[in-house]
Formats: structure tokens, C-alpha cells, sequence
């Protein structure tokens, strides 16, 4: 038997209908059970929307096909109803994607975005507080992960070299040591509050007590795009000519053309013409 009534399957036509129409009659067509779950197609007449049919099962979304648009039976449209099943839960939820979303596709260490995967696969099965609190756990690895992998000893200069898992000084020591000067201050210093607040956010998880899903969900957000946000700095550093424009018409269409290295095998000039108006911006290093 078909788990569904005649009036669900009515209501659900009339609600979708986009004519007002009525259904006159419904009935159940034709049941299938080979792929291990029992789906039926049901043949329904409206007045003045046509025919319809109508696939539903146990653990099956319900949708309708019209039998005036598509010319196939009930064959045809349970196989039809079926792959597109399939299709939807294959493109379901992937660690892997979110990453890559929040992040906006930068590319990360090795080591930390395989770490960022095991979170991000972690949140989608939380249901007990002690579930959040280990999504507090990782995210916390995962930051002192990140400190050791944008640190090295020179970033200190003078100062004292911090602790192995101080993952807030590493992160302050490379920001004054990458983003110095004033054109830098605005970034540096929401780079700063987003830090504290991560870090401060995933300690408060891991003890919290009355967290559900949505903070849990919020401290990954946050790890992930800090992650995504110390990586496009390092990135910002290695790129050369990501803070010039062309000089004629400022656009940042830029390509290195030719460079001049000195005898110390130093460049000192850089040459990039501009690929909207062809020009040559000279860029000198002193
Ligand atoms: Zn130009």
C-alpha cells in the first residue's frame, strides 16, 4: 500500500497548481520496490490543469511531472523522480566544498585545511553539548596549528621569543612583522579583533556548557576564515605587484613585462604593462 492518501496527494496538487485547479480524480498507478524502497506513481486528473504525476515514497521527497509536458509513463517517470534523487543527495553537504566556500578557494597549507576538512565533517554530526566542546578542541588546534605555520624566529626581532602554542602573540608578531606602515592599519587592525576573537571564542566552546549547533557552527566560521585571512596576507606579501595600478588608466590588469636585477642579484625595477591600455608602469624598488 502507498503511504500516502488520496486527499495528501490531492492538497499537494492543488497547492502546486499554479491554475486554482481541482482534482477530480487520483489514484495510485503503479508501486516500485527495486531500488529497496517502495515509491509510488500516482495518475492524477485536474480540471483545468491538465494531468499529473504524482511520485512519492517512504524516505522520497513528493513531486509532480505533467503527463501533457512529459510524454513517458510510469516507468519512465519513477526513473526519472529516482536519478534526480540521487543527483541531490550526491551534491549534499562536503567538508571539503565549505572550506573551499569560506575561504574563497585561497589556497592553504597542507596540513591545515586537511585539519580544517576534519572540522568542518565534524560540525555536520553534532548533537551533544560534549560534541560542541570538541569542536572548540579542534578549532583551538587548529589556531595553534596556523601560529606555527605563519611563524618564524625573526618575526620576534628584539623581543622574547613566545611559547610554542601561543597562538595570539605568533599571530601579533607576524602582523607587525607583514603588515607594517600606515596603509596597512585598517587591515591589520581588523585582523587583530578577528584573532582575539576566534581564539577567545573556541576556548569559551570547549568548556561551555550550554552551547547548541549554532554556536559550535559559528566558532568554525571563524576559524576557517581566519585561516582563509592569514593565508591571503602571506599571500599579499609574496605577490609582488598586488598594491600597483597601471599609471595611465589604473587599472590592476597587470602583467610583470621585464625586470632589472642589480649586481647583488637584487631586483631593483619592475616593468608591468597593462592589459587595458597596453601601457608600461615602471615600479622601482630602493
Ligand atoms: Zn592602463
Amino acid at each position: 500500500m502507498s503511504k500516502k492518501t488520496f486527499e495528501e496527494v490531492a492538497n499537494y496538487v492543488e497547492f502546486q497548481s499554479q491554475h486554482k485547479c481541482k482534482v477530480l480524480s487520483a489514484k495510485p498507478e503503479q508501486t516500485f520496490n527495486d531500488l529497496g524502497v517502495k515509491v509510488t506513481v500516482w495518475n492524477v486528473k485536474t480540471d483545468t490543469d491538465g494531468s499529473w504525476w504524482v511520485v512519492e515514497g517512504d524516505t522520497v521527497p513528493m513531486n509532480l511531472y505533467s503527463q501533457d509536458a512529459f510524454y513517458f509513463g510510469t516507468d519512465e517517470v519513477y526513473s526519472f523522480h529516482m536519478g534526480i534523487i540521487e543527483r541531490m543527495k550526491a551534491s549534499a553537504y562536503n567538508p571539503e566544498d565549505y572550506v573551499n566556500a569560506v575561504t574563497l578557494e585561497t589556497d592553504i597549507a597542507p596540513q591545515l585545511f586537511r585539519k580544517l576538512k576534519s572540522i568542518a565533517k565534524l560540525i555536520d554530526s553534532t548533537v551533544e553539548i560534549e560534541d560542541f566542546q570538541s569542536v572548540g578542541v579542534q578549532c583551538r588546534e587548529v589556531l595553534i596549528d596556523l601560529g606555527n605555520s605563519i611563524y618564524f624566529a625573526e618575526m620576534a626581532g628584539e623581543n622574547e621569543q613566545p611559547q610554542a602554542s601561543n597562538f595570539k602573540r605568533k599571530a601579533e608578531l607576524f602582523i607587525q612583522f607583514y603588515l607594517a606602515g600606515s596603509d596597512n592599519s585598517d587591515y591589520r587592525s581588523i585582523i587583530k579583533k578577528l584573532t582575539e576573537s576566534t581564539w577567545d571564542y573556541s576556548n569559551k566552546l570547549t568548556h561551555s556548557h550550554n552551547a547548541t549547533f549554532y554556536e559550535a557552527s559559528t566558532c568554525v566560521s571563524l576559524c576557517t576564515s581566519l585561516v582563509g585571512a592569514y593565508e591571503n596576507i602571506r599571500q599579499k606579501v609574496f605577490d609582488p605587484i598586488s598594491q600597483y595600478k597601471c599609471k595611465t588608466c589604473t587599472s590592476k590588469k597587470l602583467e610583470i613585462v621585464d625586470d632589472e636585477v642589480g649586481e647583488d642579484g637584487i631586483v631593483k625595477k619592475l616593468f608591468l604593462q597593462c592589459e587595458e591600455c597596453s601601457d608600461i608602469t615602471e615600479i622601482i624598488f630602493k
